[in-house]
């Protein structure tokens, strides 16, 4: 037996140094933060620990989250400058919560939507600023465009370690639904991000993003096509929410088979698990009812966001960002709040988004359908959650 373990005992370190290579201080802890502006001026707050009124970004900083999520969208106002609502996240604002998220020790992963509004599978429209382009001028359009809001956030203080050129692109993107047109303007953005990252001497990863995992032959032909155009991405954000994507063994070997075929980092992007059933502003939620899998609870919120760090870590994952993390009910009253949201851009789409993308916005007379999945209660309390975080943190990127 001591013999055997002395055969074996290279073979344990070789692969324990292989895992603390992957793991130890690299290890992304995220949460996308985009509509805290928004919250904030809707009036919404949120506390520490001790129950005591706290910057949102201090309580997630000081629980080991290392990076903010931020989305940005090109112009998410129509032309009297009234929001369309989730946070109405631009570059400008987006520069701003960077620069807080960077005071408080924190990095950024941005995620640009090439779209004036929300950008996944269902509609990739293009902004409306690049509408009527070319391909070839759309190309010339969006390299200029995230240089330029790159720089904004690199100048306002912001730390920008991660970029996504594009959200969720399994179908197309800023209005090109014509995979090789949309891996053309893909490669564009790539290669806008490295000329910033060469400009301010930074080490920036360049991050692609798609979500519906459990079919991961369609995810390798989209790589592929990737790869066909030269796009430059050195990592795959993959979007992972457990009622709607697959099991943890699937996620797992998706990480480990990008990782494989396409000589990547992967890291999941987005997730999230209720933390109850019940509706805090009067504007139903997306997640209204059980899913099975784990308790619908604080304790099964934080083994859900658990079990998915395990997997991604298991699959040699880079990281792990939390979705709405922040999107608390700007109040119980739905009548009250409907003004709040629209005037504030505190609930997922207002009235004047409509013109924009009349398909899915309708009226407009949206709230927050997130608000039973984010990591703070719906009095601003942070949950159990933020403590399985901070749990990984210690053990995995050694935090304080
Ligand atoms: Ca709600």
């Amino acid at each position: 037996m001591k013999r055997l373990l002395w055969m074996i005992l290279p073979l344990i370190l070789m692969v324990q140094a292989a895992f603390a290579e992957t793991t130890v201080g690299t290890f992304r802890l995220g949460v996308d933060v985009s509509e805290l502006l928004s919250q904030e001026s809707s009036g919404v707050e949120y506390y520490d620990d001790d129950g005591e009124r706290a910057d949102a970004l201090a309580v997630l900083a000081a629980s080991g989250v290392s990076h903010v999520r931020l989305r940005v969208w090109n112009d998410p106002f129509d032309e009297l400058g009234r929001g369309y609502g989730a946070g109405n996240i631009n570059a400008d604002r987006a520069a701003e919560i960077s620069a807080r998220a960077a005071r408080l020790g924190m990095k950024t992963l941005i995620d640009f939507h090439y779209s004036d509004f929300w950008a996944d599978p269902s509609r990739q429209i293009s902004p409306r600023a690049w509408m009527g382009m070319s391909v070839s001028r759309k190309e010339i359009a969006l390299a200029e465009y995230t240089k330029e809001a790159l720089r904004a956030i690199l100048d306002a203080g912001g730390d920008v370690e991660m970029v996504q050129v594009g959200n969720e692109t399994n179908t197309g993107m800023a209005g090109e639904y014509d995979l090789d047109n949309m891996a053309r303007l893909i490669a564009a953005g790539c290669q806008a991000v490295r000329e910033i990252a060469a400009e301010c001497g930074r080490e920036i990863r360049v991050c692609v993003h798609f979500t519906d995992i459990q079919d991961y032959g369609y995810l390798a032909k989209l790589l592929r096509i990737l790869d066909n155009r030269k796009a430059a991405y050195d990592t795959v954000g993959i979007s992972y929410y457990p009622y709607w994507h697959g099991t943890l063994e699937n996620l797992r070997g998706v990480i480990e088979n990008i990782r494989k075929d396409f000589g990547r980092d992967v890291f999941v992007a987005e997730t999230a698990w209720p933390f109850t059933l019940e509706d805090g502003d009067g504007y139903g939620n997306v997640i209204g009812y059980d899913p099975g899998l784990y308790p619908v609870s604080p304790e099964g919120q934080a083994q859900a966001f658990e079990e998915v760090c395990r997997a991604t870590l298991a699959g040699g994952g880079i990281g792990v960002f939390y979705w709405g993390g922040i999107w608390t009910p700007v109040g119980p009253d739905p009548a009250k709040n409907r003004s709040v949201w629209e005037t504030q851009g505190s609930g997922w789409a207002t009235r004047f988004a409509s013109a924009y993308d009349p398909e899915h916005v309708g009226n407009g007379d949206g709230g927050c359908a997130w608000d039973n999945q984010a990591m703070f209660d719906f009095g601003g309390h942070p949950l159990p959650v933020l403590e399985t975080v901070r749990v990984i943190a210690e053990e995995l990127c050694g935090k304080d």
